[in-house]
């Protein structure tokens, strides 16, 4: 049995874990908010049960709500501006995302759009959000994302025929209260818990190597490396119990917390061309990167790779890799695909975001090297 997650600084978090939080603890919504907009994909709230008991604590404590049930994967602004518009005469004064990061980070982004109605997609880029967003809560039904935690609202935006995916960050998207009960990752399937888990990875092994890392970054990395490692590598093979789901669901919240100090790197960068072209979730797709990242630091590095590896208790960066590849997906991989992952040279820019600064040529050459492993 893990210690419970529960943290509250300063107004900024309110994270409430454990069974049947929701209904325990779900009242402290109505501190803030009296008419909820619900934002949830098609099925994960549903499926998880979190839907019904929120609609449950909703009715016992006289909270009037709505739900918007059509959040797709990788959402775009203007699907989020379809919704908030959609709903603009219900008057909401707060909205809960249920579901994985596209819920959350639409609901986030529908939070901004009520309160703005007017805004573009680029006004959210160029941190011109006039007027404060709706207060924003949060329900994870996934392991991955820790945007229950995080100050980001990750969209995909179309520009003629060419995707991009990005994401914005503001202070007051942050979830006011966010809930994490393991019960609802019950009903998750196998790759959606193997996907979500690597992104967790990722978010931990990029957040320790960036320029903004520090003692309270890495201790956050290092706890979440501890925890999704081991139920990440009996998930390949064998069913998981509440206990492993638990670790798993709060390992995810605090590589939240990780990148919220640091933002993330290349494998993000990059891996969003993999998932807009080839259809891959989030999560593989940013593990196709995270051997050769880690390569990357461990030639200045050396100790702190080193560290990472022993809490993971994995022998070397081929080994971990070795692991991860065997539940990577394979796309397909022709004399195109080089060309359309490079294309415009965009996710560069992520690259300098970690201390080994990085040219579009070695863009180009990470993605060859994940093309050969295929
Ligand atoms: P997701 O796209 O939210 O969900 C993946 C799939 O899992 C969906 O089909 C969903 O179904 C299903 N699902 C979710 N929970 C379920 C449950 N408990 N039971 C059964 N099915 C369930 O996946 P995600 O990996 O969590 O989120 C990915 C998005 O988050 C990406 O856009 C990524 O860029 C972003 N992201 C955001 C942050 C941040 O800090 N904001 C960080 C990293 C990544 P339904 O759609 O039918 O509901
Ligand atoms: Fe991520």
């Amino acid at each position: 049995m893990e210690l419970p997650l529960n943290f509250h600084l300063s107004g900024r978090w309110n994270v409430i874990s454990g069974k049947d939080c929701v209904l325990e603890q779900g009242k402290v919504i109505k501190y803030y908010s009296d008419r909820v907009l619900v934002v949830t994909g098609k099925s994960s709230g549903k499926k998880s049960g979190a839907l019904a008991d929120f609609e449950k604590l909703f009715k016992e404590n006289g909270i009037i709500y709505e739900i918007f049930d059509e959040v797709k994967e990788n959402p775009s602004f203007e699907d989020c501006a379809a919704a908030a518009k959609k709903f603009a005469a219900f008057n909401a004064d707060g909205v809960l995302g249920i579901g994985g990061g596209s819920a959350m980070d639409s609901a986030k982004t529908i939070a901004v759009v009520l309160s703005n109605p007017d805004i573009k997609a680029p006004d959210l880029y160029a941190r011109n959000i006039p007027c404060t967003p709706l207060p924003v809560f949060a329900c994870g039904t996934t392991v991955g994302t820790g945007s229950e935690v995080t100050s980001y609202s990750v969209l995909t935006t179309t520009n003629g025929s060419s995707h991009s995916k990005d994401g914005y960050s503001n202070p007051y998207i942050v979830p006011t209260v966010c809930f994490c009960d393991p019960r609802y990752i019950a009903t998750l399937p196998k790759n959606v818990i193997l996907s979500t888990a690597i992104d967790a990875l990722a978010h931990a092994i990029e957040a320790y190597f960036l320029k903004k890392s520090g003692i309270i970054s890495r201790m956050f990395s290092e706890k979440t490396l501890e925890m999704m490692w081991q139920p990440f590598c009996k998930a390949i093979n064998e069913e998981l119990t509440y206990s492993d789901r638990e670790r798993m669901l709060y390992g995810s919240v605090l590589g939240g917390f990780a990148i919220e100090f640091t933002g993330t790197c290349f494998p993000h960068g990059l891996g969003y061309q993999i998932t807009l072209n080839f259809d891959i979730p989030h999560g593989f797709a940013c593990g196709y990167f995270l051997g050769d990242f880690l390569r990357m630091q461990q030639t200045e590095y050396p100790e702190e790779v080193d560290k990472l590896l022993k809490i993971m208790n994995v022998e070397s960066i081929d080994e971990f890799e070795r692991v991860l590849y065997s539940v990577l997906p394979r796309f397909k991989n022709d004399a195109n695909t080089l060309e359309i992952l490079t294309q415009g040279g965009k996710t560069c820019r992520h690259l300098y975001n970690s201390f080994v600064s990085a040219s579009a040529e070695i863009t180009r050459d990470l993605y060859a090297k994940v093309l050969a492993r295929l």
